[in-house]
């Protein structure tokens, strides 16, 4: 388990982290007013913008013009909104643009959006004259928390979610906490749910301070933002550090994720968020977890209550056993045929797990309304 080490940043609701990846290392900004710092972090003179057209109107111009004032090109590319969008048409689009403006491989791809924007941005980079550098400015809680640090970037194929892409590391990862004012609540606490994720599988005293000041956080208090945001920067960079490309350890950021996927497959993409299913999966594998004798009742419960005051649903829909073993059966984690699971040892420990069919049915019996 990593300490907390923001305590030394010079104000509470600015951090500057590192994702240490070698000559791929690069630095997450956490700041209000954060996207007129933009410049900073932009290394070559022509920039090309993707965002969509429910931000566009919200912040392109700011970040638009913090280039432009220090003498760089900018283009700009509006996509429609939506995840229907994160597909290949959306794809040869940024293609079809950055070729027709003779764009070379000195040209920086910026993400401005949520994590659609930042899969589909970071991919087009990843392979444009087979990768040029690109920036993450996340404007969602969950893409800043989440999406836009480790490297996965994708689109959608009609076939599954996320099935076309490539590990791409940005240059520079910068999060305004002040751009989240105009976040729905609701995607808002979607993003909390990412949060609380990283509090239960690695850090107890982060869930302790996620239970102490989640009101604050659902308020938009600055500081407590920049400190949520930070600390989750800094575990799942941690994380990815340690487990780039996903062949073990980075497996635990799944917490909550094969209970969250069998909903999400089940009731159809969009019904609910997929931070909604994350925490309705994190209370189920909590309750999975104490049954097989790991975590206490009152540390399940623990989990339970913080899911709730977020704000996300703590009740599973009840889609039948039949049902959810089969879109659990489906899951990337699987191994020849056997369910795994994202388990509590204890608190602030998980662990990769297969559970008794009997005990699975126990916890999705108890679950479901
Ligand atoms: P999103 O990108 O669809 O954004 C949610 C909504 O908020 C959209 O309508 C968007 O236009 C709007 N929005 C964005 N910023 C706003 C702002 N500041 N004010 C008002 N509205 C704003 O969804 P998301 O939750 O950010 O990201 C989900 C996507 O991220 C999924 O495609 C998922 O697969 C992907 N993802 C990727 C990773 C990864 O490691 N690459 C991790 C988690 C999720
Ligand atoms: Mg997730």
């Amino acid at each position: 388990t990593s300490q907390p080490t923001m305590s030394t940043q010079p104000s509470p609701t600015s951090h500057l982290l590192k994702v240490a990846l070698g000559e791929r290392s690069y630095p997450i900004l956490i700041a209000p007013d954060a996207l007129k710092q933009v410049a900073k972090y932009v290394q070559s003179n022509r920039v090309v913008i993707v965002t969509n057209s429910t931000v566009a109107p919200l912040y392109l111009a700011r970040v638009t013009t913090s280039l432009e004032t220090v003498g760089k090109k900018v283009e700009q590319i509006i996509l429609p909104d939506g995840e229907a969008h994160k597909n290949m048409e959306s794809l040869t689009f940024i293609f079809d643009a950055l070729l027709k403006n003779k764009c070379d491989r000195r040209t920086t791809l910026l993400a401005l959006g949520g994590g659609v924007i930042g899969d589909i941005t970071g991919f087009a980079a990843a392979s444009y004259m087979r990768g040029i550098p690109f920036v993450q400015i996340p404007t969602t809680l969950l893409s800043q928390v989440d999406s836009s640090v480790g490297g996965k970037t994708g689109i959608n194929h009609p076939l599954g979610k996320n099935m076309i892409g490539a590990f791409y590391q940005p240059q520079a990862v910068i999060a305004d906490t002040k751009s989240l004012a105009t976040l729905p609540a609701r995607e808002l606490s979607a993003g909390l749910a990412e949060v609380i994720k990283y509090g239960a599988i690695i850090d107890t005293e982060f869930f302790t301070w996620l239970e102490q000041n989640c009101q604050k956080l659902r308020a938009h208090d600055e500081a407590a933002l920049a400190y949520a945001i930070g600390r989750s920067c800094e575990i799942k960079a941690e994380v990815v550090r340690l487990d780039e490309r996903e062949s073990g350890l980075r497996a635990i950021l799944n917490f909550g994720h094969t209970f969250a996927h069998a909903i999400e497959s089940a009731l159809g993409y969009g019904a609910w968020l997929h931070g909604e299913a994350v925490g309705c999966g994190m209370v189920m594998a909590a309750d999975l977890s104490c049954r097989l004798g790991y975590i206490s009742v009152s540390d399940k419960e623990r989990i339970r209550a913080l899911v709730a005051a977020a704000g996300l649903p703590v009740q599973a829909p009840d889609l039948g056993l039949a049902t959810w073993l089969g879109w659990m059966q489906v899951d990337k984690k699987n191994e020849g045929g056997q369910i795994k699971f994202v388990l509590l040892k204890v608190m602030g420990r998980a662990v990769l797990e297969s559970v008794p069919a009997s005990v699975l049915e126990a916890t999705l019996l108890a679950c479901c309304t």
